[in-house]
């Protein structure tokens, strides 16, 4: 059985005001008021897990047992097929300081093609979010999310962030950048894991 959430408001372990407001969107209306880490003087810890979960738990558990109180991190990030799974966890990284997306996708396509994978079979991708929400005690849940598509070239579209321009989710004519964002929200791999630990922890809340 799930743990239930049913303090009066969440850390969001994150120092990204984007994620923050997408996340205060959502638990606001059940009455929670949602506090950014950064506002509490917390620095982020090194994300030194393997994987999308591992890297969330960290963020969570750590805000949780600075503030003792519940928080709530996300990891995120494109895996793509061919590459092994790059860039995955380092998805950010491969845009560097600068944020440079726009190198980081020329990254993807130049390494595909290094592999020789030209043919949509050979470019698929998804991307993953995974939510945790942890206890100051130690316990924690995870969540995830996975949106699958493929990698187009060249980037089509100036809406959405990060690898946006060059994913086409499956059964879709248009890529995250093209897309509303609207429309983009009803099937992104966040909302999937959202909605699972809005399920899970939040019912009581509901
Ligand atoms: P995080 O802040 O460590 O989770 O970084 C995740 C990185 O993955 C972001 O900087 C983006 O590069 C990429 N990413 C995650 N979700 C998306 C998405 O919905 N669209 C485009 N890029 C994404």
């Amino acid at each position: 059985m799930p743990r239930q959430f049913d303090a009066a408001r969440l850390i969001v372990a994150s120092h990204n005001p984007g994620k923050i407001t997408e996340i205060a969107d959502l638990i606001c209306p059940l009455g929670i008021s949602v506090v950014g880490a950064a506002g509490l003087g917390l620095v982020p810890p090194d994300e030194t897990g393997t994987t999308f979960a591992a890297n969330a738990q960290i963020k969570s558990m750590f805000a949780a047992t600075s503030i003792n109180e519940p928080a709530l991190a996300d990891d995120s990030g494109l895996v793509v097929e061919a590459l092994d799974g790059e860039p995955g966890i380092y998805s950010a990284r491969w845009a560097g300081p600068q944020c440079d997306f726009l190198g980081a996708m020329h990254r993807v396509q130049r390494e595909l093609l290094s592999r020789k994978a030209i043919v949509p079979e050979r470019r698929r991708a998804h991307f993953v979010s995974a939510l945790a929400l942890g206890w100051p005690d130690g316990h924690c849940e995870v969540y995830e999310g996975i949106v699958r598509g493929h990698i187009v070239w060249p980037p089509r579209g100036n809406e959405g962030f990060g690898y946006d321009p060059i994913f086409r989710p499956s059964g879709y004519s248009l890529t995250f950048g093209e897309m509303k964002p609207s429309d983009k929200k009803k099937i992104s791999h966040r909302t999937i894991a959202f909605s699972k630990l809005l399920d899970a922890c939040f019912s009581a809340n509901a």
